[in-house]
């Protein structure tokens, strides 16, 4: 077993399209590896290609081109071991509506032939909290109960790799902070986490390595740490008392007028104080009636790569 938990060699995946439309070419070649025990974070835009990439991995999408290992097992070579070293919670809740979570476990861990004796549904539900509704039908399941339920399956067969597919889209805080807790215990047991995620800020908080993808192409791959570094860009939001006549200029500050009448200063926090920003903004008399900043976002960061390439 390599340093690595999982080894991308050019991958490559067309769909095929349907009913007439064209083909579509979802990964373009990617080279990618990750570390064992690591949490790493995959980013990119809605329709980069994760899913695709982490669903390939899953064994749920086949691949067009490229060699993949799990664990050092070939995924061509050895199917059955390199399935069985990776746990998969999906994007979409597809689950078998007519099973309680206990019976989806069991059927999920038969399927991944977990011997009787080595079962811990109990255990993994109580893992998610979901021990209470053990015995529930599947119907009165809240959507945050279905994702926990798909977390549980993922973890059925002990894998040494987790992948987590936007685990927190659209969920609430309670269920966010118990993916995370969870996310996190598992990794200090020695578990690989590859996640995805919109959020920046998570992908901050979580990851130790991040990969970009864009178009079905890495743009970037790096620590965390590094690509935030190169990515301070900020945004300060000012809304003026009264309609601005003329707007701020100053060296390293970027200022574009939003339709309600707010000016947007974009600055890079290495080389520009958000003192000197104000200080902008008053010398051109211009009266502060709100301040507010944002947040680099994915987009930023997009903008800011293919900026500096
Ligand atoms: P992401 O998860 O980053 O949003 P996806 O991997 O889901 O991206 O999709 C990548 C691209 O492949 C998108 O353009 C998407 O429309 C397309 N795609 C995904 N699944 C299919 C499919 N089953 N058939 C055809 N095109 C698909
Ligand atoms: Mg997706």
């Amino acid at each position: 077993m390599s340093a690595n938990a999982i080894e991308i060699r050019n991958l490559r995946k067309t769909y095929r399209g349907r009913r007439g439309e064209p083909a579509k070419e979802a990964l373009k070649g990617v080279d990618l590896n990750i570390p064992a025990g690591s949490v790493f974070g995959l980013l990119g835009p809605n329709g980069a290609g994760k899913s695709t990439l982490i669903n390939i991995l899953a064994g749920l999408v086949i691949k067009t081109a490229g060699k993949v290992d799990i664990w050092g097992f070939d995924q061509d070579v050895n199917p059955r071991q390199s399935r069985a070293a990776i746990g998969v919670m999906p994007q979409e809740l597809n689950l078998d509506p007519f099973f309680t979570p206990r019976e989806a476990l069991e059927v999920q861990a038969g399927l991944y032939g977990v011997p009787k004796s080595q079962r811990r549904s109990d255990e993994i539900l109580a893992l998610v909290g979901l021990e209470d509704k053990a015995e529930a039908y599947a119907r009165t399941l809240s959507g945050g109960m279905r994702r926990r339920l798909l977390l549980a399956k993922a973890l059925v067969h002990h894998p040494q790799v987790l992948v987590l597919d936007e685990p927190t889209a659209g969920v609430d805080i309670e269920l966010r902070q118990m993916l995370w807790e969870n996310v996190r215990r598992l990794n200090a047991e020695g578990m690989t986490i590859i996640l995805t995620t919109h959020y920046l800020e998570e992908a901050e908080q979580m990851c130790d390595e991040i990969a970009i993808i864009d178009h079905g192409a890495l743009v970037a791959r790096d620590s965390t740490a590094n690509l935030l570094a190169r990515l301070d860009t900020r945004t300060m939001i000012i809304s003026p008392e009264e309609p601005v006549a003329a707007p701020p200029a100053a060296e390293g500050i970027e200022v574009t007028a939003r339709p309600d009448g707010a000016l947007a200063m974009t600055y890079h926090a290495g080389r520009t104080s958000a003192e000197a920003v104000l200080a902008a903004v008053r010398d051109a008399g211009i009266r502060i009636r709100d301040v507010r900043t944002e947040q680099a976002d994915l987009q930023d960061v997009f903008l800011d790569l293919t900026r500096s390439r």
